[in-house]
């Protein structure tokens, strides 16, 4: 009907209210104009360009705190339909299993990405950990030393889904980090940039040529990192800046970013900044949304994490780059609209996040604190191997938290016993909250009930996989934060808790409603027929989720 109104309203057909007489001698040529206008304003509203933003750490808190705050873009996607408490439900909220799951509709169950880093005891090389975007397969891969690649991804992106229904699709990813631009670009990218820690680079094979604008973005930032900066604070952030002592630091209160510190550019409002103006200039470059098929554009802001791990989730830092981040989703949303194609945006998060435990105090979680070094997987090895006259080290793992694996070196006959130690140790350890082993989450049926209603091993079922999976699976209390030595990042996520797991969720597609819209859009719920030519308005589809509350008034 919204199309038939159209044409009702349409100067050219010159009908709003048909008396009587003529309507037959009317009826004729608006059906057969009805009919041609109906296949074009359906493709006219199919969008053209797909956007996934995902702003790293963005989690629901931070969003309903600065949602006054907002004038620019994450202002204008207020006005599509937003979820300001939407789930990364599984366990291990990452970077890497939260950006698999946002174009791929899976769980890191599915999706494979069970955390950043997990350990892989059966390669042959001597670093057994294994990075979510290497391909451990390449001679001469590490951890730390790697060829950026999908290969450890197991689901197909959105990306992936649309290049093999329709080739014309582009599939274009850009991220300040390599496992945020992989994750939401998949298998089949054609163009994918990433930060490297010196430039923007792409993937080792891809021999495409770089656009012009990585080429500019690359030659600013390299001179941009050379040079100081102070930060300025905008007002409404000023009230928050407030001094909190970590160990022999303050954060807090923004500071001066020191000429040619790159760890430094990681939270400056410089970095994604520079991954916008990648995304806008490939926006433009590429000409997304004119080509045979639809295009889908992932955009991954990173800095938000690097400004909640260096200054924590409360301060006048954090202020600063979400009011940036406000900007550079502004940005992107007016080159959308510059490209005259329509579109649609998603914008979310990995993960959540919390505070340092120092400030959460201050704000009343009493129960905030760092974790007991005890709790290290190289403390936990040191106690194990003592008991039962092992070498070094017994058990692996990334952090204290998470996937836990024994070593392979440990003898058959012992295996069993060391592992049931080691789960009895960290049960009586008053940081833990739960402890599980592969038997016992593979027992469990995938979870179905609302995410809100999950149990703690509901969470980490969604975040097992089988083949990567640790031995033991430890899961902390609310409020403890993995990380002793504050010299670098003073704060982190990961937990099973709901504030490292609550995002928001909000979609955008560029449209105006009306109070006429009202009527229809109630009438085609309770499927109560109302002609169109008698009324102005149109249906507006309710059922962001689940269907097309339409529906019936379209047939
Ligand atoms: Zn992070």
């Amino acid at each position: 009907m919204a199309r038939f109104q159209m044409l009702m309203r349409s100067p050219a057909v010159g009908v709003t209210r048909s008396p009587a007489f003529g309507v037959l001698r009317m009826l004729f040529p608006v059906i057969v104009a009805a009919v041609s206008a109906a296949s074009e304003a359906q493709s006219a509203a199919r969008p053209r360009i797909i956007v996934a933003i995902s702003v790293d750490e963005f989690s629901a808190d931070l969003f309903t705190e600065y949602r006054p705050l907002f004038k620019a873009g994450l202002h204008r996607l207020q006005t599509g339909v937003v979820f300001p408490g939407g789930y990364q439900s599984h366990a291990a909220t990452e970077t890497c299993p939260g950006h698999s799951t946002i174009l791929t509709g899976s769980r890191p169950a599915r999706t494979g990405i069970i955390a950043n880093e997990w350990y892989d005891q059966s390669l042959s090389r001597a670093d057994k950990k294994v990075y979510c975007s290497e391909d451990p397969s390449l001679p001469g891969s590490s951890s730390t030393n790697f060829t950026v690649s999908a290969q450890l991804l197991k689901a197909q992106t959105l990306g992936d889904r649309m290049k093999s229904a329709n080739p014309g699709s582009r599939v274009v990813s850009v991220a300040g980090k390599d496992r945020a631009a992989i994750m939401m670009g998949g298998h089949a990218m054609d163009q994918v940039w990433f930060w490297s820690g010196k430039s923007f680079v792409t993937l080792k094979g891809m021999d495409q040529p770089t656009p012009a604008i990585v080429d500019k973005v690359n030659a600013a930032v390299a001179v941009g990192i050379m040079k100081p900066d102070l930060p300025v604070l905008p007002e409404p952030c000023r009230v928050r800046s407030v001094p909190v002592r970590v160990a022999d630091k303050t954060v807090g209160v923004p500071r001066e970013r020191k000429a040619g510190d790159f760890q430094g550019f990681h939270t400056s409002l410089a970095f994604d900044r520079a991954t916008t103006d990648i995304a806008i200039g490939l926006i433009r470059e590429l000409r997304l949304g004119a080509g045979k098929a639809p295009d889908v554009l992932s955009i991954g802001l990173s800095a938000t994490d690097y400004v909640g791990h260096t200054f924590g989730t409360e301060g006048a830092e954090m202020c600063a780059q979400l009011l940036g981040v406000d900007e550079n989703v502004g940005r992107i949303l007016a080159a959308l609209d510059a490209t005259h194609q329509p579109y649609v945006v998603v914008l979310t998060a990995d993960h959540g996040g919390q505070d340092l435990p120092e400030r959460n105090k201050m704000h009343g979680i009493l129960d905030a604190t760092r974790v007991d070094a005890a709790l290290l997987p190289a403390n936990m090895s040191k106690q194990l191997a003592a008991e039962f006259n092992l070498p070094e080290p017994v058990l692996l793992g990334v952090a204290p938290f998470g996937d836990i694996y024994l070593a392979r070196g440990i003898p058959g006959n012992v295996r069993s016993r060391v592992l049931e130690a080691a789960k009895a140790r960290y049960l009586v350890h008053p940081q833990v909250a739960a402890v599980f082993t592969p038997a016992e989450l593979r027992r469990l049926p995938l979870p179905s009930e609302p995410a809100d209603e999950w149990s703690l091993a509901d969470r980490f079922r969604a975040s097992f996989d089988p083949e990567r999976s640790g031995d033991l699976i430890v899961a902390p209390k609310p409020h403890i934060t993995p990380i002793i030595d504050v010299s670098t990042y003073v704060a982190t996520h990961g937990s099973p808790w709901n504030y490292d797991r609550k995002v928001p969720i909000l979609f955008y597609r560029p449209g105006v409603v009306e109070t006429v819209d009202i009527l229809p859009t109630l009438a085609a719920l309770i499927e109560l027929p109302v002609p169109s030519a008698e009324i102005d308005g149109r249906c507006i589809n309710l059922d962001a989720a689940t269907g097309d509350s339409c529906a019936f008034e379209r047939h």
